[in-house]
């Protein structure tokens, strides 16, 4: 095997790193996880998601762990609402028939970030995951890579996995190569308990999603199955305001202020997000990759998920990682290929193909979703 006395390391333990982790492992390759936080409880997961037939759900087939995930998953979660800005359900899913047969294409189930993480780390042999490891700098040293990290430790490997996310430390050696601005930033928050705290959300939201769209922005919530809720707030902006704003989003007063100016005339239900929000809100400028990005393949050391391809959220982000975690470790593992640089080069064009395509696909989607017809563009997507 290609992999044959070969130390991995994979930077990042996000949905991508752990997927391919577990597939590696299952050849029977010596992987390492070097991952930034400090344990497994160090910060709360984000939002829940949709894994899709092809990619997500593919990977954990291969994987083995479709029993733990239907173990798991939150069936009629995926069910959404589209809202006005004054409140009004425009369009509903709870109306109808939930499609739970995991044969179909059409079936997108969906699961925390939380129990997803969990049920991957679970599936790794005691000791895979290094926590508290944030990469700071990597050099070589003749074959072998040197890593050191934020905690003072340093550790060596003979390949490289950059699965660190949207700020990858790892994709600046493999490319120069500069995602843009796409225009739009995400505050992001949190609301702990919200049937008690956020009654009114928590009864429109209904155990699902909300789509709130109007005045060119969109309010994306949705539950968790530990009956918090988790939303984000997308308008576009410049690229530095958060810097220039001058808003201090772990201000009660100063957040709801903001929202009340950017958001005039919309129900007072919406307020109920920021007034009950953990703070500091997040804020999350978005950036794309340009889609006709490329580098020539190294032998050593490779990208996978936002590290090689970030774009704003479009359904798809999670299920690209785990996708690229499976072609990239069948192309590992295949006796086919002469050498590891062959590998990776195989892996590398398929991933920015599709990668490019899905990219295209969400920026248009931040397009149409921040329009004035928004409202109704949804509305006939879903009634497709
Ligand atoms: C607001 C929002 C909503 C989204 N909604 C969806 C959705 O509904 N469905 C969907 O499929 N996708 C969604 N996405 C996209 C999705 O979150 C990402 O595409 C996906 O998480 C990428 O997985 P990853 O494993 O590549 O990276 P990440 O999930 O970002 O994981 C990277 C890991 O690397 C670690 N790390 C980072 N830097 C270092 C370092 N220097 N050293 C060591 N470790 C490091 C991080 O702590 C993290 O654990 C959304 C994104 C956003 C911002």
């Amino acid at each position: 095997m290609l992999l044959k006395n070969k130390k991995v390391a994979i930077v990042g333990g996000g949905p991508g790193g752990l997927t391919l982790a577990r597939l590696l492992q299952l050849q029977g390759a010596d992987i390492k996880v070097y991952e930034r936080d400090v344990n497994e409880n160090a910060r709360v997961q984000g939002a829940t998601l949709d894994l899709h037939h092809g990619s997500g759900l593919k990977a954990l087939e291969v994987a083995g762990l479709m029993d733990a995930f239907k173990a798991t998953y939150r069936p009629g979660n995926e069910k959404g609402r589209v809202i006005d800005k004054h409140a009004n359900i425009i369009y509903d899913e709870h109306n109808e028939v939930s499609n739970e047969d995991f044969n179909s294409a059409s079936f997108r189930p969906e699961i925390d970030r939380g129990p997803l993480r969990d049920m991957l780390l679970n599936s790794l042999e005691a000791g895979t995951v290094v926590w508290n490891s944030q990469l700071l700098r990597i050099w070589q040293v003749g074959n072998t890579w040197k890593m050191e990290f934020k905690n003072g430790t340093t550790a060596t490997a003979d390949l490289i996995i950059g699965a660190d996310g949207a700020n990858s430390k790892v994709r600046l050696l493999v490319t120069p190569v500069k995602p843009f601005y796409s225009g739009v930033v995400i505050v992001q928050g949190n609301i702990e308990n919200a049937e008690i705290t956020a009654p009114n959300i928590h009864q429109l939201l209904k155990d699902g999603k909300i789509y709130g769209h109007g005045d060119q922005k969109y309010i994306h919530v949705s539950s968790k199955g530990d009956g918090s809720i988790d939303f984000y707030i997308s308008c576009k902006k410049d690229e530095n305001w958060m810097q220039t704003s001058g808003i201090d989003f772990s201000d009660r007063v100063q957040v709801c202020d903001w929202f009340k100016e950017e958001f005039p005339g919309w129900d007072e239900v919406w307020l109920e997000l920021i007034e009950n929000s953990s703070l500091p809100l997040l804020l999350r400028p978005q950036y794309c990759i340009p889609s006709d990005q490329t580098w020539d393949a190294q032998s050593n050391i490779t990208l996978l998920g936002d590290a090689a391809h970030i774009m704003p959220p479009s359904g798809e982000g999670v299920n690209l990682a785990m996708l690229d975690a499976l072609e990239l470790c069948e192309c590992l593992v295949n006796e086919n290929f002469k050498d590891l640089q062959s590998a990776i080069a195989a892996y590398e064009e398929r991933m920015r193909t599709r990668a490019a395509k899905e990219a295209e696909d969400s920026l248009e989607m931040v397009q149409w979703m921040h329009a004035e017809d928004a409202l109704n563009k949804i509305v006939q997507m879903l009634n497709q």
